[in-house]
């Protein structure tokens, strides 16, 4: 028996496999720094595991409704009322196993393969691949450092063509930190207006993790007229602290609810009903502790760009949100490592990194822009100042 065609479409999360090789490494006794992880340090908060061994003790471990509880649909509905002003019914709201499964869900349960999907580069590994996974072209439209990563309307207008279904907005970013401002939005959604075929996914997976003032919105609330064809997807990995638990959620048209729910009736049935009665307590309890981590990764973020600004060769851009910088290598194209070997592309940079200063990172070839890298700054400031002095050195070295 060989493959379908359709898993040969896709690849091995690059981020993940950086995280499995530097597991390896640690076994074998290597002091090697993780920088390539995309969760934070932080526990989950004990209020919410007080609330999953509650849920434990009660009985709640049956199945569930296939897309989520209905206490847990309240709470959904809650936090998009509190923290961005959007009303969605039960009907509304789907509970998928992670962020990750609700765009599986989204893009599956809709992609025909005609259909196109604009991507901004750089992405979050699974964009394209679940797109392609659905037969579908993922249209990867570059924005560069010089547009502060974020897509213009005039980028996003030329990508539009009659075939694109849906467009991917991730704001904060995975890889890089960058954030749309609400008047950014704003000249976003002219664009959206004017291709009312379009829809839009706006991923606001890291939300609560913005910096310096940083007003986070998403463009269902900025431009109300768009609500009915934008999917506002959200979880509780990263702002909870909760990436094992696998709890995603997304709000938006009843049919499109109905028909990700369907195909998760067929796929994983309901989310782990413990982990369900987990994220009611993290998205009713008291939130207050979302700001003190987004504070704590502000001093990480300020350390990491300026250490990193200091190595030659590296030129890092201070982001607006989420736990990674992503800074361009291009100074470090063309160089000769000290064993000898050339450096000709950033997975050469991070590989070079890894072999000789211990520190792993992912090549900006995974999220499609390159000369660059992905740091996570989810670590400690003693490792992330070990780590950084470990940069510098290594770029020092270069000839
Ligand atoms: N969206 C973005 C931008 C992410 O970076 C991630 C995780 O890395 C997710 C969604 C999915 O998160 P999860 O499936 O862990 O809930």
């Amino acid at each position: 028996m060989k493959t379908s065609a359709a898993l040969d479409r896709i690849s091995p999360s690059p981020t993940l496999a950086i995280t499995s090789r530097v597991l390896e490494l640690k076994r074998a006794g290597v002091d090697v720094i993780g920088l390539g992880a995309g969760e934070p340090d932080f526990d989950t908060p004990e209020f919410v595991k007080e609330a999953a061994i509650a849920a434990i003790r009660n009985g709640q471990t049956k199945y569930t409704n296939v897309d989520g509880t209905a206490e847990l649909k309240e709470a959904i509905a809650l936090k998009f009322k509190r923290d961005n002003g959007l009303t969605y019914a039960a009907n509304q709201i789907s509970v998928n196993v992670g962020g990750k499964h609700t765009l599986f869900n989204a893009l599956v349960a809709t992609l025909e393969p005609s259909d196109e999907v604009i991507v901004p580069a750089p992405y979050w590994v699974s964009y394209p691949d679940v797109v392609q996974f659905a037969g579908a072209t993922p249209v990867v439209v570059k924005a560069g450092a010089e547009q502060g990563y974020k897509l213009t309307p005039e980028m996003l207008d030329a990508a539009i063509t009659p075939r694109t279904k849906w467009v991917i907005l991730n704001s904060p970013s995975n890889p890089t930190g960058a954030a749309y401002s609400v008047e950014e939005l704003e000249a976003l959604g002219e664009v959206f207006r004017r291709h009312p075929h379009v829809w839009i996914f706006a991923d606001d997976m890291y939300e609560h993790i913005v910096y310096d003032d940083f007003r986070f919105a998403t463009i269902a609330e900025v431009c109300p007229d768009l609500y009915e064809r934008t999917l506002t997807v959200n979880g509780c990995s990263k702002a909870y602290a909760m990436t094992g638990w696998r709890i995603g959620f997304a709000g938006g048209a009843a049919w499109l609810i109905k028909a990700m729910g369907k195909l998760q009736s067929q796929s994983t049935s309901n989310p782990c009903s413990i982990a369900q009665a987990a994220a009611v307590a993290a998205l009713t309890g008291d939130q207050a502790f979302l700001k003190e981590r987004a504070a704590a990764f502000q001093t990480r973020r300020d350390l990491v760009v300026d250490m990193l600004n200091a190595a030659e060769g590296i030129t890092c851009p201070k982001p607006e949100g989420a736990f990674y910088v992503y800074p361009s290598v291009a100074g470090t194209i063309g160089k000769t490592t000290p064993g000898g070997k050339k450096i000709e592309t950033d997975e050469d940079f991070v590989g070079y990194l890894l072999d000789d200063a211990k520190v792993a990172a992912v090549q900006g070839a995974a999220f499609g822009l390159s000369p660059a890298m992905r740091i996570s700054y989810a670590t400690s400031e003693a490792l992330l100042t070990e780590a950084c002095q470990r940069i510098q050195q290594a770029c020092s070295a270069l000839r």
